[in-house]
């Protein structure tokens, strides 16, 4: 169980069943590319601690991000591939931290993100009861046994001003063991419902449908196999 696939679920139910039961995955769209790209730059910089020079959009935006990263050490964790067993024991949640440094009293996980438009960056409030920051912390917590754990989101603009500068953004936050285990309780219950519904295989069109999330991100891939009508919206019940 992934940050994501919780993500897909509270956007919207027949997103989420399109992708995780009909298995559904549409072509990644170029900014997607663009994403996976900075990252592979991120992360050959903090392996091998020589800055990227080609003459090319992903490393402006890479050398970007790097002017507000930590310098590359040995403690950082980089792109690290976690898992843990859910409390409920029914399932494991994954994830990949693009950056963890454990480092002074409180650790500090790190996500850079690529994006068209900072109105798509998370609000601090927003980025306190997110899954994925939420999951990242519980992570971090344990690791390092940790009480505390600060969140630091850099959203990388790929689309250059006039000028041709990569402006960023940095949404940070501190978050305590408290806070985040009233969050995680929720994201974990959810999980545990999703996990007997990939049992239970409800047709993807029986689930609730969101249409406020059908033009987000550029478009929703599925609209072409989703008719909505105001009868096809229905509630979970029948199928937990
Ligand atoms: S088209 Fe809209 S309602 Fe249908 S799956 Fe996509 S976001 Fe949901």
């Amino acid at each position: 169980m992934s940050a994501t696939q919780i993500s897909f679920w509270n956007e919207c139910q027949r997103k989420w069943a399109f992708r995780y039961l009909e298995k559904i995955y549409p072509a990644p769209k170029p900014g997607a590319k663009l994403g996976d790209d900075t990252h592979q730059k991120l992360k050959t910089y903090f392996s091998t601690n020589t800055l990227p020079i080609a003459p090319d959009l992903v490393t402006d935006l890479a050398l970007a991000a790097i002017e507000e990263l930590p310098a590359p050490n040995r403690a950082l964790s980089v792109e690290e591939k976690f898992y843990f067993l859910s409390p409920t024991r029914a399932f494991v949640w994954v994830g990949l931290a693009d950056l963890i440094d454990p480092r002074g009293s409180v650790p500090r996980v790190h996500d850079h993100k690529t994006t068209k438009d900072f109105k798509w960056a998370k609000t601090k409030e927003e980025l306190v009861t997110d899954p994925q920051a939420t999951l990242y912390a519980v992570y971090a917590m344990s690791r390092f046994r940790a009480e505390q754990v600060d969140l630091s989101w850099l959203y990388i603009r790929t689309v250059p001003t006039k000028k041709g500068v990569i402006k960023t953004r940095k949404v940070e936050a501190r978050v305590s063991k408290d806070d985040v285990c009233e969050k995680f309780a929720e994201i974990d219950d959810l999980g545990a419902e999703l996990v007997k519904l990939h049992r239970a295989k409800p047709a993807t069109l029986t689930l609730k449908a969101n249409r406020a999330a059908c033009g987000s991100y550029g478009g929703c891939p599925y609209l072409s196999k989703c008719p909505v009508t105001e009868d096809e919206t229905s509630d979970l019940g029948d199928f937990l």
